[in-house]
């Protein structure tokens, strides 16, 4: 299934200078004069859920577009849905916009707005003859529409006279109908092929309070009228949106044509949708997913969320390299998540700092390094980065290494710390094993070693080679860590892929998360502040995490270090 790179090729052309298919209709669209050169692109969320990874793929797309072609890009937020609704998700949805690094200037916009000037045009189109008021119910309505193969039926209020449906619509919005009773109907095409223009639906009628326009609305309008008409109001040239929204765009165009004046007018152009492989994108199921507790939040690390993905460690780089290297397709499929994490990885191995951690420590004593002795030694930041710089790091009698880097009776290749084996400790010196000491349970309990003090790392015994080097950090003046290690949410590549009547939640990862309590560290991670993100060297990336303080350091594994990525695609 690893078919990122085709993918890849498939929608770029001739590689990383050609332009995806959005790019060349837009150059399409200068050549020939419209919209006097413009190009205006939006994000029009509907604040009912946080967002996830695939609207990340949209914005990066929407707002890469209004620089690339010197234009300008709008934050929308479709609130035409008061039930579902809420403030909470307005201002996750800001937060997650301006994290990722799309700029809309003062152009933050609400659908909302607009509800005057909706209700305006509705009159009007009302007048020309093109809607009427329905008062039949919704499944009768859905009924009457028919199937694809099969025309619709007209509904027995389609004709009513145009000063009966003004009265109707006013009335409507004086709020003397309950929820439900009436609706205005676009009159369009019962007979037509394709479904959305069988007479769609404009308003309903909806009691409920709005998070911005309070209870001054009881009708309110539905997605396909008020979208189109927003794009207008705001001189949007491009309206790019996913693939479900194609058979949508007649209706689209019908609804501009009814109000357009002069020659602007937007364009609708679909993309798939960006799915990733062990990744649930619905906002139905990830709700599902924190309402019941299966994760601890819309931030869990282990979620698509932007949030989640952030409190995981990803940049907003990485997700810009992520959705380039996904490109724009045209047809849907399933991008490896895998390619998401070679994405943070490259990103953190160019800006992390290799600091030293011991997730399940073992105590080593250098048998022959003075008692009292504590030394300072030169560590390079990060060797991928010239300006990173040093720090020092603290060196003594007693240290811990990982317990995996130790074994009592050892394999040929392994290439650690054994009876009678040397390693080199990492910015240190070489060590030699020359006995251990068991608990009462059987387990190694400590470590004995000499250390050559010729070898110190830098110095001019340095040269000297051992096969192993080893991550270390002195016993004395560690910090105490508790780290989290998070694996795939779901087990399977296609989660959703369930069969009839079983639930997607089967395909959860009983083993998403583990939790290590009595972490190692060294002593420099005591003052990194949530966000802060390092390599734990030889273990992979890491960032502080959101519930870490001073007292009690909480770390993130964002990414191992292995990259399955390239190792199966190059
Ligand atoms: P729903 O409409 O069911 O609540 P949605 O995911 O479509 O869910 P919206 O808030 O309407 O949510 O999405 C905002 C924008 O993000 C839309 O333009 C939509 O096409 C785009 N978008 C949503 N999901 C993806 C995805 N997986 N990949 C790319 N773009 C997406
Ligand atoms: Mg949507």
């Amino acid at each position: 299934m690893n078919n990122t790179l085709e993918n890849e090729s498939d929608n770029r052309g001739e590689g990383k200078s050609s332009i995806n298919f959005i790019e060349a209709i837009i150059n399409e669209d200068l050549k020939n004069g419209k919209n006097d050169g413009r190009v205006h692109t939006r994000f029009p969320p509907e604040p009912n859920g946080y967002l996830h990874i695939g609207h990340a793929k949209s914005i990066i797309l929407n707002y890469g577009i209004s620089r690339k072609f010197n234009g300008k890009f709008n934050l929308r937020f479709d609130d035409t849905n008061p039930t579902k609704e809420e403030q909470e998700y307005v201002d996750s949805i800001l937060d997650d916009v301006k994290w990722l690094g799309a700029d809309w200037e003062d152009r933050l916009f609400f659908a909302s707005d607009y509800f005057d000037q909706l209700y305006e045009w509705t009159e009007k189109i009302i007048s020309e003859g093109n809607a009427y008021v329905d008062d039949q119910s919704a499944e009768i309505i859905s009924e009457q529409r028919g199937t694809p193969t099969k025309p619709g039926i007209e509904s027995p209020f389609r004709n009513r006279s145009v000063e009966e449906n003004l009265d109707l619509f006013r009335r409507m919005k004086a709020g003397e109908f309950p929820n439900g009773a009436k609706v205005v109907r676009a009159k369009i095409d019962l007979a037509s092929p394709n479904m959305h223009m069988r007479d769609p639906v404009m308003y309903r009628i909806l009691h409920a309070n709005h998070h911005r326009t309070g209870d001054k609305w009881c009708i309110y309008p539905m997605y396909d009228w008020a979208h189109g008409e927003s794009d207008y109001l705001e001189g949007i040239t491009h309206s790019i949106c996913t693939l479900e929204f194609e058979v949508h765009r007649p209706l689209y165009n019908w609804f501009v044509d009814q109000i357009i004046e002069g020659e602007y007018r937007p364009r609708q152009i679909e993309f798939a949708r960006l799915n990733i492989s062990y990744t649930v994108m619905s906002k139905r199921k990830l709700l599902e997913l924190v309402k019941d507790g299966y994760v601890s939040g819309w931030d869990d690390p282990r979620m698509p969320t932007i949030c989640g993905l952030r409190r995981r460690g990803y940049t907003p780089e990485s997700l810009k390299m992520f959705a380039e290297k996904v490109g724009v397709a045209k047809r849907d499929n399933i991008i490896d998540v895998a390619l998401l994490e070679y994405s943070i990885r490259e990103d953190l191995n160019r800006t992390a700092s290799r600091v030293m951690a011991v997730l399940n420590p073992l105590k080593v004593v250098i048998t022959n390094y003075p008692d009292d002795l504590e030394e300072e030694l030169l560590s390079e930041n990060n060797p991928e980065d010239p300006d990173s710089g040093h720090r020092m790091l603290p060196f003594s009698k007693e240290l811990f290494i990982e317990k995996e880097d130790f074994m009592i009776d050892p394999p040929k290749k392994f290439f650690r710390l054994a009876p009678g084996q040397e390693v080199r400790l990492k910015n240190a010196y070489i060590i030699r094993c020359e006995s251990y000491e068991l608990d009462e349970n059987g387990e190694v309990k400590t470590v004995f070693c000499t250390h050559d003090h010729e070898t110190r790392s830098g110095g001019e015994g340095s040269g000297r080679k051992v096969k192993g080097t080893l991550h270390w950090v002195s016993a004395k003046h560690a910090v105490d860590a508790e780290i989290r290690l998070f694996d795939r949410l779901f087990i399977a590549e296609s989660p959703e892929d369930v069969p009839e009547g079983v639930d997607y939640k089967v395909n959860l990862n009983p083993e998403s998360l583990q939790i290590l309590k009595n972490c190692k560290v060294e002593p420099g991670l005591k003052g990194t502040k949530p966000g802060d993100k390092f390599q734990f060297q030889r273990i992979g990336y890491f960032c502080t995490d959101t519930d870490s303080t001073a007292d009690n350091l909480v770390f993130n594994r964002t990414v191992p270090l292995r990259d399955s990525w390239t190792k199966t695609n190059k």
